[in-house]
């Protein structure tokens, strides 16, 4: 059990307050800090920090006794390796237009990448790791994002609203084939149209947004009002127009939003705490200078619509814990309340499951006393890692209020379910 010291990730869409609010330091940072990682992966693996063993970062202590830190059952389905990352993620502004290949997808591009001769850090390589990259982010304040193709009835109404003549094919097409395959026709066209067309086509959209705006009344505001900021920080992207087929998602405190392989996403502004399987592939579309690879992301997207309720992950109350479900293999989050003050329920909480897990504090701070040992206090913006050979552990608040979220292997913890006839491991709270 170790003290974990995330490593900041200052991309520009980041935000200059979250996260050194979180962490208690002073605002505005210096810079935009857009990420605050907790993994072990190798390009900014957290550090081990308190006095119980050397100053170290997380990836050498799991490489130096992998079966022991992460358990048998993760490693044999996993390897060596940590197979979540967990993230404090703070959006000022938008990301990248993304999507993540499935399992297979990963892997033959991987090696279909590396046959070309391509260098793991090519700028135009897309395939880093032969990976999948679900991602679960749950909401800490309220947060915007768009994700997956809205239904086509729907997003018919939001054109025809629009009164753009220059959309009028686009219109004819979706409304004449109003699935997937509409969708799959128009998002291609505009994705691959020339830049003189995108420089005509994103203007009148805006333009017609504007005016739509100003006139008082639509369903659509929401998805609008984000249309005119995407189009005024990327004027000739066709990411704009694509933003017109997807889904705007809000999500308060709390709330979750599962991706899945070949989801089309872009986060646009809030905080939250996201996992995701521990890979690098990215198949991006827009709304960024990085590399983009249209055709890669063809082959990947999923075109079926969705809407916002089908990408919230069902969630279960266990004790004090608020499981976010999701069929993701490499990870599992939960958050956790605490109450420091001994008025209400949920003071303190036991956890006896195996596998690898880290604990990350978002608000207050939380006391972690191992069977038989010391305990650690953890502060917010700090987390803790817990290994597989690890004791079971009692969290305590050590403020009037904690919250922290907890990421596991859920595979470790089933494999752990099997062997034992008894009851399933088991979390409780208690007074
Ligand atoms: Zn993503």
């Amino acid at each position: 059990m170790r003290i974990l010291d995330g490593v900041v990730r200052p991309y520009a869409w980041g935000s200059r307050t979250a996260i050194a609010s979180i962490q208690g330091r002073p605002v505005p940072s210096a810079h935009p800090e857009a990420e605050l990682w907790f993994g072990s992966h190798p390009a900014g693996s957290a550090r081990c920090v308190d006095p119980s063993g050397p100053e170290q970062d997380l990836v050498e202590v799991i490489d130096a006794d992998p079966v022991a830190t992460l358990g048998a059952a993760s490693a044999a389905e996993f390897g060596n390796r940590l197979p979540f990352l967990l993230k404090i993620l703070a959006a000022e502004e938008a990301l990248s237009l993304q999507a993540h290949p499935s399992a297979d997808q990963a892997r033959e591009g991987f090696e279909r990448e590396n046959a070309r001769g391509l260098a793991l850090e090519a700028r135009d390589r897309n395939y880093r790791d032969p990976w999948h990259k679900p991602e679960l982010i749950v909401a800490t304040t309220p947060f915007d994002a768009l994700a997956g193709f809205r239904d086509p009835h729907k997003t018919v109404a939001l054109l025809r609203e629009l009164q753009v003549s220059e959309l009028d094919h686009y219109l004819g097409m979706l409304a004449g084939q109003p699935d997937s395959e509409g969708l799959r026709a128009v998002f291609t066209t505009w994705l691959t149209l020339p830049e003189a067309s995108i420089r005509q086509l994103v203007p009148a959209v805006l333009h017609g947004a504007i005016e739509v705006l100003s006139s008082g009344s639509t369903e659509f505001a929401a998805e609008l009002r984000t249309v005119c900021e995407l189009g005024e920080d990327y004027p000739n992207d066709p990411g704009v127009l694509a933003s017109l087929l997807l889904n705007h998602v809000h999500l308060e405190p709390g709330e979750g939003l599962y991706l899945p392989a070949g989801n089309l996403h872009a986060y646009l502004r809030g905080t939250g705490v996201e996992i995701m399987a521990n890979s690098d592939n990215v198949l991006r579309g827009g709304l960024t200078p990085k590399h983009i690879d249209v055709p890669e992301l063809l082959r990947v997207l999923d075109f079926t619509p969705v809407d916002a309720a089908q990408m919230a992950p069902p969630v279960r109350m266990i004790g004090a814990e608020r499981v976010y479900l999701t069929p993701a293999p490499e990870f599992r989050l939960s958050r956790i309340e605490l109450d420091g003050t001994g008025l209400h329920h949920s003071s303190s909480i036991c956890f006896d499951m195996p596998g690898p897990q880290i604990l990350a504090v978002l608000s207050g701070a939380i006391e972690v006393r191992p069977a038989g040992g010391a305990p650690l206090t953890v502060k917010s913006g700090q987390a803790l890692w817990i290994t597989d050979d690890d004791p079971d552990v009692i969290v305590r608040a050590a403020s009037a209020r904690a919250v922290f979220y907890r990421a596991l292997v859920p595979v470790a913890v089933s494999a752990a379910e099997e062997v034992s006839a008894s009851a399933p491991a088991a979390v409780t709270a208690t007074e």
